[in-house]
């Protein structure tokens, strides 16, 4: 069976590793790139990095993000030289990623055939696609110090930690993006496409803002199920309800449900999986309760086989 998923970082982390379990045979995921940044002159994709980390074991799974036996020696000695950002975290080992896959961009490989090569190393068992190979990068629109301004996205999650009102968010150079070699493909042809329960404005938003990869959702023959990432009008981890306001969206799995609406009126889904103790009513879409807390990956693969179980 093949099947496509949509994914951000970390909570589309934890949410490949229960499909990985659940389904081993033939998985491509299509992860949000919006939150990539340069720093420090390295080129950093902080949610392909995120998947690839924890499908290949090599994530912090206590501190949620990073290297596992990550060490911070290069961090402390960039402060020392004053050296800005000091905000975002770069571990030694996380460097090493961001320094071969600067490398390779320079010399012209695409995005997509970088993160390839990474995977060799990590063996992730899932085709990991970057959404696109272009530069597309999400900035928030926020008041500081008096003004109106854009931020990059990474200054305003990190630096801000979201704290700032967000007014609106922008996705600086979408207009040119084109979808990564295979991102159209892996949809059309799908079995069955899931939409992990990631952020659903800056992860899975950011993904669909890519011209075509909406198209390709609403016209794909394969069923299309979406996982709520909000349990009890909360994220169960992160930030989001610090997005969702900013585009009018309720935060609770109806909210987002009907923020993705029913593929029979121009919207994503066919199906929409909310925790066990919500309840939901989007119109012309078949909404299911289940456990949706992925507290282990056995928990995340009984979520993923009930997504196919409503596909059916
Ligand atoms: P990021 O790119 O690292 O921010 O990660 P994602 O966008 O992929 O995922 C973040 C989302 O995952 C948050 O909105 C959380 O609510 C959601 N999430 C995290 N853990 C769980 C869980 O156990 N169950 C569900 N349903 N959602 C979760
Ligand atoms: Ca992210």
């Amino acid at each position: 069976m093949q099947i496509t998923i949509l994914a951000g970082g970390i909570g589309g982390a934890k949410f490949l590793r229960g499909v990985r379990a659940a389904y081993p045979d033939d998985l491509t995921a299509i992860v949000n790139t919006g939150d990539d940044v340069t720093l420090h002159g390295l080129r950093i994709c902080p949610d392909l990095d995120s998947v690839m980390y924890a499908l290949g074991d090599g994530a912090d799974d206590e501190r949620g993000w990073g290297r596992k036996g990550e060490s911070w020696r290069i961090k402390d000695e960039l402060a020392s030289y004053g050296a800005e950002p000091s905000w975002f975290g770069l571990g030694d080992l996380d460097i090493a990623t961001h320094l071969v896959r600067t490398r390779m961009l320079d010399a012209g490989y695409s995005l997509t055939d970088v993160t390839a090569a990474l995977c060799e190393r990590w063996q992730p068992g899932v085709r990991l696609l970057p959404m696109t190979d272009d530069r597309c990068e999400t900035h928030v629109v926020v008041d500081l110090d008096g003004s109106r301004r854009a931020i990059h996205f990474q200054e305003w999650w990190i630096k801000h930690r979201a704290a700032l009102p967000a007014r609106s968010f922008v996705q600086v150079g979408v207009d040119d993006a084109l979808p990564a070699a295979g991102v159209l493909e892996a949809i059309t042809t799908a079995d069955v496409v899931l939409i992990a329960p990631s952020n659903p404005v800056v992860s899975i938003g950011t993904i669909l803002g890519v011209p075509g990869i909406r198209e390709a959702i609403l016209t794909t023959p394969a069923p299309v199920v979406g996982l709520s990432p909000i349990v009890g009008n909360a994220p169960v981890r992160g930030m989001a309800d610090s997005c969702l306001p900013a585009i009018g969206v309720e935060v609770s799995a109806e909210g987002v449900g009907r923020h993705y609406g029913s593929r029979k009126e121009g919207g994503l889904l066919d199906s929409w999986l909310i925790h066990d103790t919500d309840a939901a009513s989007v119109p012309g879409v078949t909404v299911r309760a289940v456990p949706l807390l992925m507290t282990d990956d056995s928990a995340t693969a009984a979520m993923v086989r009930a997504a196919l179980d409503v596909a059916r």
